[in-house]
């Protein structure tokens, strides 16, 4: 056990996506991998970006995909609240402190004046910022304007001369030249205090010891390194992560490219491992001799395995197909007992069952057919679990997302296949032709499989001896046949799949693919 503390601070958008996940999840594993406390906190002081269970669906997010809290707004803890909106009386008294102190002062500077200036210093190709109009007003004609309700903010008084340095795990030292750094707001004229009031001021009594978050904060750091220095505070170590960027590496990921919400994620059957797994190697890498070629790590792995140090400066991009890949080797390494009961869990609570999120969540275009696809399958897959893990072993090895099981695994559950132009290779041959073969091959198949201990070789020197009697590629009629008794080009090991299948099925497909063929 150690006293390390690290917090995910979110807005409740509602949102989570792999670019979330990847922000928090170095909080999570750290705080596992020393003993510390992962701690949530709800930063909602931006009103206008609220959604409805916004929270909620967030923490139902992360902890579906293995990032857990141990104190925040739902398990409580010993420095709640864990919601910024219920702290406004402390950020008040703090931003009072501030004041009363000399670093604060109040702003009485109307929307347009402020306009106005931004308009000129851009006019004249200076930097916009606050030019320090209300820093000199005395306190006590301050305070008399404030009594009298006139309009105002709280801004820092940030030093003129000299400059500030700062040390960030990543991306090492951070200096400014004060005079380049704006007098922030602290608090706004809502009574709401801006993000760089409230993180200090909760960071530091919440006890944080390391504070991650995205490197677009990193300029801020330095407002906050002093505001830790006009409380007398120690500040926390600060690291900023890079970005994950869109696939061609010029914008941060979105929405087309790989900011697929978390519900999908799940729903489209990647594994809670696979997800933390491709996450985390977004900007970080471990040590060359702690790395796995496959690039594989199992959560417990990433555990022992991520520090921030290790994490890139430079921006990661998002890359579907290694996703994918990893997704599908963390499928391979399970057991089948384990996938069984994985799929099952996927299937009711993830594609037939709901997300809170899914309420405000423009459902992908896939969804509504697995959907409907495991509605019609997973009473079958249940009433038969032996079936099932038998199919399912077969097509363990070749599927990427547990969505995929549905379709791969139909022909072991249809008592009728039906086919496209698309399901045969009609370029070597017609439809007549391919109905001939078939109903030539027919019989004699039925001869193999009627001796129990056919096997493979025995199989394939058959088919091969037809083929060479029709005249025919031996690929041609492995293709006609795998087309007629699965209803698709390319399937696991034909004869390990009419071993479970059974021959009457098998028999029924040929027979009914002759018909489709003869149409
Ligand atoms: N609430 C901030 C955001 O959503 C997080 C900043 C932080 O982690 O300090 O971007
Ligand atoms: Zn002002």
């Amino acid at each position: 056990m150690s006293d390390f503390r690290y917090r995910a601070a979110p807005s409740p958008t509602g949102k989570v996506h792999v670019g979330t996940i990847r922000a928090y999840l170095p909080n999570y594993l750290l705080a596992k991998k020393y003993g510390g406390k992962n701690i949530l906190r709800i930063e909602d002081t931006d009103q206008t970006r609220l959604v409805p269970n916004g929270v909620e669906a967030m923490i139902e997010a992360y902890e579906e995909v293995g990032i857990t809290f141990d104190e925040g707004p739902h398990v409580g803890g010993k420095v709640g609240p864990y919601v910024q909106s219920d702290r406004l009386d402390i950020y008040k008294e703090y931003a009072q402190k501030l004041i009363d102190t000399g670093n604060a002062y109040y702003c009485f500077c109307s929307k347009e004046r402020l306009e106005e200036l931004r308009e000129s210093q851009r006019a004249n190709k200076q930097r916009p910022m606050y030019d320090g109009h209300c820093r000199d007003i005395s306190v006590e004609d301050a305070k008399a304007r404030v009594a009298n309700g006139e309009p105002h903010v709280v801004r820092m008084k940030f030093p003129k001369e000299g400059g500030t340095v700062c040390h960030d795990l990543i991306f090492g030292k951070v200096s400014v030249k004060n005079s380049d750094v704006e007098d922030q707001i602290l608090m706004k004229g809502d009574g709401f205090p801006t993000y760089h009031l409230a993180v200090v001021v909760d960071d530091h009594l919440m006890g944080i010891t390391t504070a991650i978050r995205g490197v677009d904060w990193l300029p801020s750091y330095p407002k906050h390194v002093k505001l830790y220095e006009m409380f007398g505070w120690e500040p926390p170590k600060f690291a900023h992560l890079p970005l994950i960027l869109n696939p061609d590496g010029r914008k941060k990921l979105s929405k087309r490219h790989g900011a697929f919400p978390v519900s999908q994620i799940l729903r489209k059957g990647y594994l809670k491992e696979a997800i933390m797994n491709y996450s985390i190697l977004c900007g970080w890498s471990p040590k060359p001799e702690d790395a796995h070629q496959d690039e594989i790590y199992t959560p417990e792995e990433l555990i022992q395995l991520f520090e921030l140090e290790r994490v890139h400066k430079t921006a990661a991009r998002y890359d579907q197909q290694k996703f994918d890949y990893i997704n599908a080797k963390h499928i391979r390494r399970l057991d089948l007992d384990t996938l069984v009961e994985k799929v099952m869990h996927w299937a009711k609570k993830y594609v037939l069952g709901t997300f809170i999120s899914d309420a405000y969540t423009e459902p992908a275009a896939w969804e509504p057919e697995l959907k409907s696809l495991v509605a019609k399958y997973l009473p079958k897959w249940e009433s038969d679990l032996e079936y099932f893990k038998r199919a399912l072993s077969l097509e363990k090895e070749r599927i990427t997302v547990l969505g995929d099981i549905p379709a791969a695994l139909d022909f072991f559950y249809e008592d009728t296949l039906t086919w496209t132009d698309e399901d045969w290779n009609l370029k070597n041959h017609s439809k007549n032709e391919l109905a001939d073969a078939l109903e030539v091959v027919l019989p004699r198949l039925e001869e193999i499989f009627k001796d129990e201990n056919y096997d493979h070789e025995e199989w394939e020197k058959v088919v091969r001896g037809y083929a060479d009697e029709l005249g025919w590629k031996h690929g041609d009629l492995f293709l006609a046949i795998r087309s007629a008794t699965t209803g698709r080009l390319q399937s696991p090991p034909l004869l390990d799949c009419y071993a479970i299948m059974g021959w009457n099925k098998v028999k029924r497909f040929i027979e009914q693919s002759i018909v489709w063929l003869r149409k």
